[in-house]
């Protein structure tokens, strides 16, 4: 019986010697090894994206959103706002994180899969000085819609604004443009290919002090107050210990396989699946040129409900996503994350064939 192949956009597949790191003996995180595991990590990330002159990471235990949560709400300085960037659910999430912080907050609404228009961004940051912080998510992956961060990124540069990423779906997947970014969020999960359970907050080091004069909104999710902490080699709170033992060796994984390689990779697999897709007939939700390396969203086939089409694939082996809100009755998405062979990508595309 083959393994179960997760074409959902995280957890993801991993492979088996990330899984072996979960085998481990029993061990407290105020000792040393942790420690040590803990220095490693945050470097490692560094490393791996090539950005250990100017950034600093901080390591948070919970899914994608807590550290999102930590980014969010730890770096929007009293009195001021931040634009938000809505064009899906994760837009939207960090506009209802802003709302949860009460934070004053303009936000740009856009369509679900419409990119952003450049002009309406600079007018909002014309007209409202009292924005310091641009919020966008790189890879919206309610859609599969890959967000113009270098333009964006551009524009806040040019007003003198910070510039906070969602990078969750896109980090290890697609090209991140770290030049153009101020504070950027990411997962274990997803396309660095750990263990869910540990995320992560990548800042420039310049932001510090800034940082520092911010009053501590949350006890759990504060930015500073666990980089300090973890500066000096202590977590704050007990961590969630086998997915860090996971990610250490993830990341071992993709510095061998270098960021570059895996995009590359990535970037193939969805070649090769969208061939298939249109071989099949399937129409996509997103035009060309303006996807991800990391998900296609698809209209479903006349006449087939999602339910349908996710237990046919599973009886099969192959794990979907359906669609969001509005989205969920007329599409489902395919992810291309994780460690997945080419082999499993080509009998997925037969098994698909079939059923629709
Ligand atoms: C997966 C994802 C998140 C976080 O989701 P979690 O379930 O908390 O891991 C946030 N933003 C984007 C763009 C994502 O794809």
């Amino acid at each position: 019986m083959p393994r179960t192949v997760l074409l959902n956009p995280g957890p993801v597949n991993v492979t088996d010697r990330v899984r072996q790191a979960l085998m481990l003996p029993d061990l407290c995180h105020r000792e040393k090894e942790f420690s040590d595991l803990m220095a490693g990590i945050r470097t490692k990330l560094l490393q791996a994206f090539d950005i250990e002159e100017k950034y600093t990471s901080v390591l948070v235990s919970g899914s994608g959103t807590a550290a999102l949560e930590m980014a969010v709400s730890s770096s929007l300085s009293s009195g001021r706002s931040m634009l938000v960037i809505e064009n899906g659910v994760y837009g939207e999430r960090i506009g209802k994180i802003c709302d949860v912080y009460q934070f004053n907050r303009h936000t740009l609404t856009l369509g679900w899969g419409e990119p952003p228009n450049m002009e309406r961004i600079e007018n909002e940051l014309q007209q409202n000085p009292d924005i310091e912080i641009v919020a966008l998510v790189h890879h919206e992956t309610t859609t599969g819609l890959l967000n113009p961060l270098k333009e964006v990124g551009e524009l806040a540069r040019k007003y003198g604004k910070v510039f906070l990423v969602d990078c969750i779906s896109s980090l290890a997947g697609d090209e991140v443009d770290f030049k153009s970014i101020d504070i950027a969020v990411g997962t274990a999960n997803k396309c660095i290919q750990g263990f869910p359970g540990v995320s992560f907050v990548l800042f420039q080091k310049k932001e510090l002090q800034r940082l520092d004069r911010i009053p501590e909104r949350t006890l759990y999710f504060n930015l500073t107050g666990y980089h300090k902490a973890q500066e000096a080699g202590g977590m704050l709170f007990t961590p969630s210990i086998p997915a860090h033992y996971a990610l250490n060796v993830a990341l071992d994984e993709l510095i061998e396989e270098t960021v570059a390689g895996r995009v590359k990779r990535y970037a193939n697999a969805a070649k090769f699946l969208r061939d298939g897709f249109k071989d099949i007939g399937l129409e996509f939700l997103i035009p060309e040129g303006w996807r991800s390396n990391c998900l296609t969203g698809l209209h479903l086939p006349k006449g087939m409900s999602y339910e349908k089409l996710h237990g046919e694939l599973k009886a099969n082996g192959f794990v979907i996503y359906a669609g969001q809100g509005n989205l969920s009755n007329n599409i489902f998405r395919i992810a291309n994350m994780g460690d997945i062979t080419q082999e499993e990508f080509q009998r997925f595309l037969k098994v698909l064939a079939t059923v629709c």
